[in-house]
């Protein structure tokens, strides 16, 4: 079976809860014009747009999965939605195709990650102006994060890619957070001086963890948007005047990192993940790993 065949919807979804697993904000849907909403899954506000956003962290997009294409085991689906807002009839297609490209284009300069429905049903024909609106019959949300590959600011053509491609990071850190746990995070205070992580180092770290915990090989947890996450941290602290370098930040598990600080046994896993490091040097730098 083609990718693309294993990836034909069979099932009914909400849009609403769909677009709530993918990590974006639905408390809105509560409300309309009048007030509170009975059924917010239906509010028509929302459930009717082919797009959303939640800044800083997420796209979603509906696909139809007809238009999907299949080369070299990449999956994409090549897409105009500006052209289409400027041929659309109805002022409503035009405001929900101009709201796709936005979303597109958002996502392509912030490197955002795509999550994306995949709808099957009966394609309303946009060269005749005559013919019956898109209905849906069946749509899934697509496990796999997607991104831009290609956006073409002239014209508003694009490129969607299945899978994040390097475009947007696969795994992410505390530190990717919209909201760092104990407020900013790039500092950390130490005797009157300013520390800074380097994001280089966090990245070739989670880089090199690939997903693992690099203590206990667990995998990180996937978030809601198709990132994985794991925990760095400074094996010898910052305080302890330990190195920003790749060979003393390892990628932990949020358990084993929470331990790793403040489990008795912490001497233990601190000489455990200095052991570690070492076996991994000479390959262990930033500038092995630089083209
Ligand atoms: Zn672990
Ligand atoms: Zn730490």
């Amino acid at each position: 079976m083609s990718i693309i065949e294993s990836l034909r919807p069979f099932e009914r979804n909400r849009i609403y809860d769909m677009v709530y697993a993918a990590g974006v904000d639905v408390s809105d849907w509560d409300n309309s014009k009048k007030g509170k909403v009975k059924n917010p899954a239906a509010n028509p506000k929302y459930c009717y747009n082919w797009s959303f956003v939640e800044p800083g962290k997420v796209v979603v997009l509906n696909l139809w999965h007809d238009d999907l294409k299949e080369q070299d085991g990449d999956v994409t689906d090549e897409w105009n939605a500006r052209e289409i807002a400027e041929r659309g009839r109805s002022s409503v297609t035009k405001a929900r195709a101009m709201a796709m490209d936005h979303a597109i284009q958002l996502a392509f300069k912030e490197k955002l990650p795509i999550r994306v429905v995949l709808c099957e049903g009966t394609k309303r024909n946009r060269n005749d102006p005559d013919s019956a609106a898109s209905k849906v019959s069946f749509r899934f949300l697509d496990s796999e994060p997607w991104h831009v590959a290609r956006y073409e600011s002239g014209s508003g053509q694009c490129t969607l890619m299945r899978g994040l491609g390097g475009s947007a990071n696969r795994y992410v850190d505390q530190f990717d957070m919209p909201v760092p746990e104990g407020g900013p995070a790039q500092k950390v205070p130490v005797k009157g001086s300013t520390h800074i992580r380097r994001p280089e180092v966090r990245r070739f770290a989670l880089d090199r963890a690939n997903g693992k915990c690099e203590y206990c090989g667990a995998v990180g947890f996937t978030m809601t948007n198709g990132q994985v996450y794991l925990e760095t941290h400074h094996v010898v602290p910052l305080h302890e005047q330990g190195p920003d370098s790749v060979g003393n930040v390892v990628a932990l598990c949020p358990n084993h990192h929470r331990e790793a600080h403040h489990g008795n046994n912490r001497v233990e896993i601190r000489k455990k993940l200095q052991h570690k490091l070492a076996s991994l040097a000479p390959n262990n730098s930033l500038q092995a790993r630089r083209p």
